[in-house]
């Protein structure tokens, strides 16, 4: 039984629901964390303890993604924002040859707006023209083999678009923003040159961002960025530079082990996931048009559902009964409108099965009157 029933109707689009079960260890650890007798929120980022909580989440989401040993693990901060200009500094500052950017929706788009205060970027395909609501195919896109880098988001979390395959060639290193997919699947990482994903939206609070880099892009990273956002210094220091965010480090850790012991690893989340938008897309594909999916079908996300209702007035009557039901977070992006079910590691299969049998309810309601 859920100690917040409330909390578990939570369809936020970020920072996300998060499990029970790592809710309860996280309310034990704030009054005391059992191993050292002391409240998470006043454990020194420099004690054994909180060393082995990095090691141990480390090794956690290496073994749930199979990461080859080449790569390292950090846990930074300044959120996927950061990211946009941590990774053009180090691969594109000075470089000749554009790096190539997908621009696929609402987060490409802030991507690539500060990448390209770091040297030239290509915009190599666009969703502008057909306001965002399909992604590239392969055929579609072009790459130059002298690109530093190519970079793309794997789930655009406003359109709720998703890509199931990898896109680009082996041959030029490949970037990718998996803040809100990272862990929801299985990812063939060794494919990649740098992932990031901040936590909040699949994987724990807000506070922390997880890269995996590739050593090499380390050791050819510029000797002359400020420590903080050199990666250089935050590999050699373990991530912990400055002060880290404990606190989100240690509830990351929590959900990387509900991940391995209690879901069974990333086939098995995935497969929920996949469970629970179909449960979802099967109930607006069902709907007469009564409800309409953001995306093209080819392209749609398993971890946000973003859909219409035929009037603005519908969407608002949509939006205040399923509050007054006890669901949350399930107004559209501000820059978008609409409805967004955001359905993340964290939700469960039950709480769908209850906003889908919602959605029904409230077009057969619709109907009669
Ligand atoms: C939410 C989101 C971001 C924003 O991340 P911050 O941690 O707030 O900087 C970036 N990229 C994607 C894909 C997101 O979903």
């Amino acid at each position: 039984m859920s100690t917040n029933p409330k909390n578990t109707l939570n369809f936020s689009g970020g920072p996300g629901a998060l499990p029970d079960v790592v809710l309860n260890q996280v309310q034990q650890a704030i009054i005391n964390v059992p191993e050292v007798g002391l409240s998470i929120l006043g454990i020194s980022h420099r004690s054994a303890w909180f060393e082995n909580v990095v090691r141990e989440t480390e090794n956690n989401i290496r073994t749930l993604l199979g990461l080859p040993a080449d790569y390292h693990v950090l846990f930074l901060q300044g959120g996927a924002t950061q990211q946009f200009s941590m990774v053009p500094m180090t691969m594109l500052r000075g470089k000749k040859h554009p790096a190539e950017y997908f621009d696929t929706g609402y987060w490409s788009r802030k991507v690539i707006t500060e990448a390209m205060r770091e040297g030239p970027v290509r915009v190599i395909w666009s969703g502008e023209k057909a306001g965002y609501r399909c992604l590239p195919t392969e055929e579609e896109l072009d790459f130059s083999p002298h690109a530093p880098y190519i970079h793309y988001v794997s789930n655009e979390t406003v359109e709720g678009l998703q890509f199931d395959r990898i896109p680009g060639r082996d041959d030029v290193p490949r970037v990718c923003d998996m803040s809100s997919d990272f862990l929801s699947r299985p990812c063939d990482a060794g494919k990649f040159s740098l992932i990031y994903a901040h936590a909040q939206k699949n994987i724990g609070p807000a506070g922390v961002t997880i890269v995996l880099i590739r050593d090499e892009v380390v050791q050819n990273a510029p000797r002359n960025l400020p420590a903080f956002l050199d990666y250089r210094r935050q590999v050699e220091t373990h991530s912990n530079l400055n002060t880290p965010p404990v606190f989100a480090i240690y509830v990351v850790l929590l959900v990387t082990r509900w991940l391995l012991r209690d879901i069974g690893g990333l086939e098995n989340m995935a497969q929920i996931n996949r469970q629970k938008s179909q449960l979802l897309y099967r109930m607006i594909d069902g709907s007469d048009d009564f409800y309409r999916n953001w995306g093209d079908t080819a392209f749609r996300s398993d971890m946000n559902v973003a859909f219409t209702l035929p009037t603005k007035a519908l969407e608002t009557a949509f939006l205040d009964q399923a509050a007054e039901a006890g669901f949350s977070g399930l107004g559209g992006h501000r820059a978008l409108g609409g409805v967004r079910a955001s359905i993340y590691n964290g939700l469960t299969l039950e709480a769908v099965e209850t906003l889908t049998q919602f959605m029904d309810d409230f077009r057969t309601q619709q109907r009669r009157q």
